[in-house]
């Protein structure tokens, strides 16, 4: 692979280019590389075979493939990630789910208390919800400081008692773009033993993700987001609760032994990878990461997209129709906004005349949609195949929208 370039010159290697679209929604989901497209394809062609069930070399040469995806991911998380500690799932929302039905199984009871910010993602929010409902303990929410778009950490310091639990919240906002001190919340939960848990969705293309070394049990995301495919998620668990928390999904590959009365789960990760796994996905996942850190890395996807933001954001604050939701410093890639007079849903339609692609509704954040006092958003974000051209575009577009 040549060193990539960014923006226009890389939109080449995605097949979805090839017609007119400003694609302003990698939040959602990021677009495809054809070196993603054509390793899976390559895959299914010649190495597919399910994986850790047959004694032939194309069964070997599958698993071998699948077994490398965990390496690589590993390798990309961090030096403080080992392979074993990445589990495959279908993507963030089940790893969630992996960790609050284990956890309300094990370490919840009636008198713990679980904290999460109110602005979570649906996938972070209602797992934790229904764990605390099934075991009747409370669920406490922190909440944003002011109208700044930043969580209330002074608030987060009063929650987080000796009868927290459990801490989770996600690394970057989906919504408001703002990056979350994980730091400081990985250091409350540990000073009263609680579990921290980071949701990594949106930070996984452009943070550090070495987030054992600052001391976070459990972190997930979703491998579409980081230019791989559907289908795959990964779950990074601590030694310490891969042995303590039981598998939320029961079958073939992940038992040790198995009579007519019982049985007896394999290690981590086969303990938590019933059934036969995303493999083509997997080999999807390791094409991606291998293309990502070719553009430069972390540090300049970062760099580029939250520019972007950036300058889409000192457009938006000179168009006195709109108002945005972002906090005041540091844009980051994702940008909220809606327009005085146009319903969110209106106004991605008439971006969506002119091929421009953003995302508008309730962005499964119902509990901050109602915290905003608004009932829906627009919402761009931006990633590496976006230029200025695209932010100069949209801003012209959102200029004129309530003509069209
Ligand atoms: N958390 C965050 C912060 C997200 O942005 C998303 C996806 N929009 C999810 C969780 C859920 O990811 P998935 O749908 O891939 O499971």
């Amino acid at each position: 692979m040549d060193k990539k370039k960014l923006g226009q010159s890389l939109r080449n290697e995605f097949p979805i280019f090839k017609n007119p679209l400003v694609y302003l929604d990698s939040a959602a989901s990021a677009q495809k590389p054809k070196y993603v497209i054509d390793a899976m394809t390559n895959h299914q062609m010649n190495d597919y075979a399910n994986v850790h069930r047959g004694a032939y070399d194309l069964s070997a040469r599958s698993t071998n493939l699948y077994e490398s995806a965990r390496v690589k991911v590993a390798n990309f998380l961090g030096s403080s990630i080992k392979p074993h500690q990445v589990i495959f799932t279908r993507g963030t929302t089940e790893g969630l789910n992996i960790l609050a039905s284990g956890l309300a199984q094990t370490v919840l009871t009636e008198s713990s208390r679980i904290v999460i910010p109110m602005l979570e993602h649906h996938s972070n929010f209602v797992p934790w919800q229904q764990a605390a409902l099934h075991k009747n303990c409370e669920l406490a929410y922190i909440h944003l400081q002011g109208n700044q778009y930043k969580l209330n950490i002074d608030e987060a310091a009063k929650l987080i008692t000796k009868s927290t639990q459990v801490v989770s919240f996600a690394h970057m906002g989906h919504v408001l773009g703002q990056i979350n001190p994980i730091e400081k919340l990985i250091d409350l939960a540990k000073n009263v033993n609680a579990l921290a848990i980071v949701d990594c969705a949106q930070s996984v293309t452009c943070l550090n993700q070495d987030l054992f070394s600052i001391g976070a049990d459990a972190f997930v995301f979703s491998g579409h987001k980081i230019f791989g495919p559907t289908g795959i998620g990964v779950l990074v668990l601590s030694d310490d609760l891969a042995n303590r928390l039981p598998p939320l999904i029961f079958g073939g590959g992940m038992v040790s032994a198995v009579t007519e009365q019982e049985s007896q789960w394999a290690s981590s990760p086969a303990k938590f990878e019933a059934g036969t796994p995303p493999i083509t996905q997997a080999v999807g996942l390791t094409a991606a990461l291998e293309w990502y850190e070719e553009l430069g890395g972390k540090e300049m996807v970062h760099k580029h997209s939250a520019h972007l933001a950036n300058l889409f954001v000192n457009g938006l604050k000179k168009n006195k129709k709109i108002e945005f939701f972002s906090p005041d410093t540091g844009h980051e890639t994702i940008v909220s906004f809606r327009h005085k007079d146009m319903h969110a849903h209106d106004l991605s339609t008439v971006f969506d005349a002119h091929n421009i692609a953003v995302r508008s509704g309730h962005h499964c954040a119902w509990p901050l949609i109602k915290f905003l006092n608004v009932d829906s958003l627009c919402r761009a974000s931006f990633s590496v195949y976006n230029d200025t051209d695209d932010v100069d575009f949209s801003l012209e577009i959102l200029k004129n929208a309530s003509l069209f």
